[in-house]
């Protein structure tokens, strides 16, 4: 940025889950690297996610802090539960993510102090605080919103919402084409988010229509995507949509080194010099990657079919798997008698958290196995591995037809049904066939080589001159003469 431009002071906040968490902290970073002074919000208990980041900003010179507000009580909420993350499991976890959205609502008010405080110059914000544009108007600052997902989904769910075509048709199972959006998609109302398909009004339903609506009254969107991955989403958000928008992504790419890709959101469960030890024994595109994000949670007979499929595709793998269920024996309850002892050196394990960029980038993946996503599947796209997508939640369907329909870099495992956390039984045939099909075979190398070109055009967007580049320099000047005009008008 030239020196004539003073230093603009830019507050994000993102929703406390991983998937938000993640790419708002890298966002954070990369506006750092254009210098701009950022500082990141969030609640105590979320402070050793971002701590460690926040640290090598600084040694790297970026102008980066970390400012606390406290996590709201709320009845029923157990005390330190400050991440969606830790209500993932058991049955009450419904009730308990209501209770969890409720809460933060009441984060309004800390950060309404925060704000009169430090006066930062703009509000990146979360989707899941609707309140927030209102309450950076109160203090005469721009505020931006992240949706963390693609530009794709972002119109389908407009598109959705406008014309309700679900409910034009007579079953659950009875495709339906998104009217308006490029592309002739088309969705069956299984595939949809169960608050999308009732009438019921409740406190999740109501804020989503806040949050449509505060966005419509914010400064813009800011999106973790590139131009060149989905021109056409991008054209139809900004151009028959008139939504105002900036592309700045791949986020994931500003972590240039080891260390950053190894440790982002937590610690990883292995080493990750183990694991690229592991890797960098293998042949290039011979190991498939299995993870699900920070979220999915599935069953044991589920995770039992995930690892007899793998089996029979006779692949290489890396699998990332939540949970650390054992019985009374020791024993794990998920795994095929002998599995580990069979697979040894051909496959790998990793209870808990991986260091997935890492893995995901190294020559040796060549195949990954994701619930879509999008921080998940943009790191597929940029890594220029072809994809097996098992949707689960969220907008995760949406994401799956992209891969698979538009950008033709991925197979379905054949999920139909729409759930939260557990997911749509999928049996290990299924999952044999579709792993066989994104690594072996001409078709995969087709869907290789597309997503390959796919992942280039990743990293030249982020570079100088490069699409994301460009508009997040655009953006940052945008904000600095709204910055300058409403300085003078005060
Ligand atoms: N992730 C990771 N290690 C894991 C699981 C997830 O680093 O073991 C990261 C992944 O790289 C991505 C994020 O967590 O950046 C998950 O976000 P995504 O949007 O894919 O899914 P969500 O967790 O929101 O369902």
């Amino acid at each position: 940025m030239g020196s004539e431009i003073p230093q603009l002071h830019i507050f994000f906040f993102p929703f406390m889950a991983h998937g938000h968490m993640i790419p708002t902290v890298d966002m954070a970073k990369l506006f750092g690297t254009r210098g701009v002074k950022t500082s990141i919000i969030t609640t105590p208990g979320n402070v050793p996610l971002f701590s460690k980041t926040i640290q090598r900003s600084k040694d790297l010179g970026i102008e980066m802090d970390l400012k606390t507000i406290k996590f709201p009580v709320e009845t029923g909420l157990p005390e330190g539960c400050e991440n969606l993350d830790a209500i993932t499991t058991g049955e009450r976890s419904k009730e308990m993510a209501i209770k969890f959205f409720k809460a933060t609502a009441k984060l309004q008010e800390p950060l309404e102090q925060l704000l009169r405080e430090c006066k930062p110059d703009c509000l990146v914000a979360d989707m899941f605080f609707p309140w927030a544009t209102a309450v950076s108007a109160r203090f005469g600052i721009p505020r931006l919103v992240f949706h963390g997902t693609s530009f794709f989904s972002l119109c389908t769910t407009v598109c959705m919402t406008m014309c309700e075509p679900h409910k034009q048709v007579s079953s659950d199972s009875e495709p339906f084409v998104v009217p308006g959006l490029p592309g002739d998609i088309k969705l069956t109302r299984k595939q949809l988010p169960d608050f999308m398909k009732s009438n019921e009004e409740t406190d999740f339903t109501k804020m989503l229509k806040d949050s449509k609506e505060s966005e419509l009254k914010s400064y813009g969107v800011v999106v973790n995507s590139f131009y060149e991955l989905e021109p056409a989403y991008a054209d139809y958000y900004r151009n028959v949509l008139g939504r105002r928008a900036w592309h700045i992504g791949p986020l994931s790419l500003c972590n240039r080194n080891v260390e950053d890709k190894a440790f982002r959101g937590k610690r990883a469960s292995i080493d990750e010099n183990e694991c690229l030890k592991w890797l960098n024994s293998k042949k290039p595109n011979s190991v498939v990657y299995i993870c699900f994000g920070s979220v999915a949670n599935f069953n044991s007979d589920q995770l039992m079919e995930i690892a007899e499929g793998l089996e029979a595709s006779g692949q290489e793998f890396i699998w990332v798997v939540r949970k650390d269920k054992k019985d009374q024996d020791g024993n794990e309850d998920w795994l095929p008698e002998g599995f580990e002892k069979r697979m040894e050196g051909k496959g790998l394990i990793i209870r808990g958290w991986a260091p997935q960029v890492l893995i995901l980038e190294n020559a040796a993946v060549g195949g990954f196995v994701t619930h879509c996503g999008w921080n998940s599947t943009l790191e597929g796209v940029t890594a220029g591995v072809p994809m097996v997508a098992w949707p689960i939640s969220a907008e995760q369907f949406y994401n799956e037809k992209l891969v698979t329909q538009v950008l033709k870099i991925g197979v379905s495992v054949g999920v139909q049904q729409w759930a939260r956390l557990v997911g749509d039984f999928v049996k290990r045939d299924a999952i044999e066939k579709a792993v066989k099909e994104v690594m072996v075979g001409d078709r995969a190398e087709e869907m290789r080589s597309r997503a390959k070109a796919l992942g280039e055009m990743a990293t030249r967007a982020v570079d100088k001159e490069g699409s994301s580049y460009a508009d997040l320099n655009a953006l940052i000047e945008e904000l600095s003469l709204t910055r300058n005009s409403n300085k003078q008008a005060s």
